[in-house]
């Protein structure tokens, strides 16, 4: 889509932004948003579980920012249009016409709204696909109490068009609203203002009143009960898990307080938590006003809560200040992996932050061997074109911590919290590009402080693969005192018996893990096996680490654990390097096939994906 430069500028004042970058149109979507923006978005759906549609309208409020433009563009996948309607200035609707492009794998159709006028509002009557690649229908069985089905959504990164016809990129924000229709006994909650009391007669009805990007709309339905956590953050559980979950929570407000003590008030009302089925394929969504979390969260200690400071912060960083296009998803990821540490520090202490921060760079440091060099840049300079050139999914988050690290620990936190708490001040309720970032750091942090950073030290963290020279690496006293141990156990001298993990925490549990991974034959596997139940941990984050060691040992005793983790567990994190692992190996290659034959109905489209992905590599 080209632009003219009078569109550009006044684009520029509306967005609120000087940088050119900002006004490159998202290659991931088909929207005309440099001449229509949705402003607010309304649903009006029926949920089915017997035929796995959604169906109703979803009517789009319009600002026309082009004199010019007579036609909206949408995002779609595999939805089935009906009609659609547009409204005069008088308020009448009248059918309009519209097409629809040829189906695209990655991006699905663009749709074409023909109007005869700049109309204020536009419906669309619709139905998704079983197969909408947001939304996972699953079956009694696939639930808890086995007694009713459940469905939810994944709309991140460009999935929320496979539910709702809208202009699906993080540059475009709206507001929403919406009536939904599901069967009696279940509860319908979204990512806006949850009511624990509400009954759902006459459909369930929601408000956001807060301006979002597409990706974070979101809805899950089922046997859900609520419960309160402190005066404004909850949880949302199927009955059976909700014992564990609420007290896996109960440090919820408290987090909430310590966030607010670095970055300012929390702006979103309510911080509610819902607890899906074991297929949700990743660790927890950052949904506004209702985080959707993994069960596997729920170790039975509180150990993983690491997960929902990461999904708060992203109340700041990713929900408030929102990357402009997944170019520049580390604005995202990598702010809100350094909040996290951050978050943690202060509610559990220096140490406990950094046995976190130096796991999260070791395994960023060893996950560069499998990124190709070009895909380790946290962003490049080209034009953006499409996913292919983006960040590693894996990368972004360690490293664009680090960068924000380097900077907090050369300029002093006196300096560096208040810049940061700047930022999110500023471009609150905004999109931005890392040009935007670059600019905002040079006046406002390295214009006064040169010596933070040189230019060519920040070319290289931002353009350049791998991780800087002179990156400072985290030292936890804790995990260096595992060291001699560890390497004494490697080599033999240290037998199972005496391994002293009394005091030991999750982390220190990972950093061993880690550390053992490919050094310990299979004999060695079985007496830590027997010696501590490893496979057995209600932590999944060392549950997934023994079993990685395990493949890796040829450790096959294991099998049955690890046919039931990955026929229990859909996370990605955890079945995407499982399966890898052991196609590697000739001797399980059979078995892993065998196990994804069965496994692969209960995963979530998005983790199906990934993994027909790993079983077509040769
Ligand atoms: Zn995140």
């Amino acid at each position: 889509m080209k632009t003219s430069t009078l569109l550009r500028a006044t684009l520029c004042a509306i967005l609120g932004t000087a940088s050119a970058q900002a006004l490159a149109l998202d290659p991931l979507s088909y929207a005309n948003y440099d001449q229509v923006r949705t402003r607010a978005l309304h649903m009006d759906l029926k949920a089915d579980f017997a035929k796995k549609t959604l169906s109703g309208y979803a009517e789009l409020s319009l600002d026309w920012l082009d004199k010019s433009a007579r036609t909206l563009d949408l995002d779609t996948r595999e939805l089935t249009i009906s009609k659609i309607e547009a409204q005069d200035a008088a308020g009448r609707w009248t059918p309009v016409k519209y097409t629809l492009d040829k189906f695209d794998e990655e991006k699905g159709q663009a749709l074409h709204v023909q109007l005869a006028a700049q109309s204020p509002k536009v419906r669309i009557h619709y139905r998704t696909a079983p197969t909408a690649s947001a939304l996972q229908w699953l079956t009694p069985a696939q639930t808890l109490s086995g007694k009713r089905p459940f469905m939810f959504s994944q709309s991140q990164s460009i999935n929320a068009r496979s539910w709702v016809p809208v202009q699906d990129t993080p540059s475009v924000r709206f507001t929403y609203t919406a009536r939904i229709e599901a069967p009696s006994g279940l509860r319908v909650v979204m990512s806006a203002d949850n009511d624990p009391k509400a009954t759902g007669k006459g459909g369930w009805k929601f408000n956001m009143p807060q301006p979002i990007p597409s990706y974070l709309l979101a809805i899950g339905i089922g046997e859900l009960e609520a419960r309160t956590l402190g005066g404004r953050t909850g949880v949302y559980a199927e009955p059976q898990r909700m014992e564990a979950a609420a007290y896996e929570l109960a440090d919820t407000e408290k987090m909430v307080e310590a966030a607010e003590s670095l970055y300012g008030p929390y702006r979103w009302g309510r911080y509610d938590m819902l607890v899906l089925p074991p297929s949700f394929p990743i660790g927890g969504m950052e949904n506004p006003r209702l985080t959707f979390l993994t069960p596997t969260m729920i170790a039975g200690d509180r150990s993983l809560v690491d997960l929902i400071a990461h999904e708060l912060a992203h109340s700041w960083s990713g929900n408030l200040v929102t990357n402009a296009s997944w170019k520049h998803w580390w604005l995202n990821e990598g702010f809100t992996t350094y909040v996290t540490t951050r978050i943690l520090e202060v509610l559990y202490g220096e140490e406990v932050a950094l046995m976190n921060l130096q796991l999260e760079q070791e395994e960023a440091i060893d996950s560069l061997k499998d990124i190709p060099p070009a895909k380790q840049a946290l962003i490049t300079r080209a034009a953006d074109t499409g996913s292919a050139t983006y960040t590693d999914e894996g990368l972004a988050y360690p490293k664009g911590a680090w960068l924000l690290r380097t900077l907090e620990e050369r300029a002093g936190r006196a300096v560096f919290d208040p810049f940061l708490r700047g930022w999110f001040d500023s471009h609150a309720f905004q999109s931005v590009t890392t040009d935007q970032f670059i600019a905002y750091l040079r006046s406002n942090l390295l214009a006064e402080h040169p010596k933070v950073m040189s230019d060519a030290e920040l070319d290289e963290w931002l353009y350049g693969p791998g991780i800087p020279a002179g990156a400072k690496h985290a030292k936890s006293q804790r995990l260096a005192a595992l060291d001699a141990s560890t390497a004494a156990w490697i080599k033999g001298a240290l037998p199972t018996a005496k391994l002293d993990t009394k005091a030991w925490t999750a982390a220190e549990w990972m950093k061993f893990l880690n550390d053992i991974d490919s050094q310990a034959d299979a004999k060695r596997l079985k007496e830590l096996d027997t010696a501590f139940r490893l496979a057995k941990t209600g932590n999944n984050e060392v549950a997934f680490r023994f079993y990685r060691a395990a493949v890796h040992a040829g450790y096959r005793d294991i099998r049955p654990q690890m046919n039931a983790f990955l026929m229990s567990v859909g996370r990605q994190k955890f079945v995407v390097p499982l399966y890898a692992a052991l196609r590697a190996n000739a001797e399980d290659r059979a078995w892993a096939e065998n196990v994804y034959k069965s496994a692969r109905e209960r995963y979530h489209p998005e983790t199906q994906g990934s993994v027909d992905k790993q079983m077509a590599k040769q």
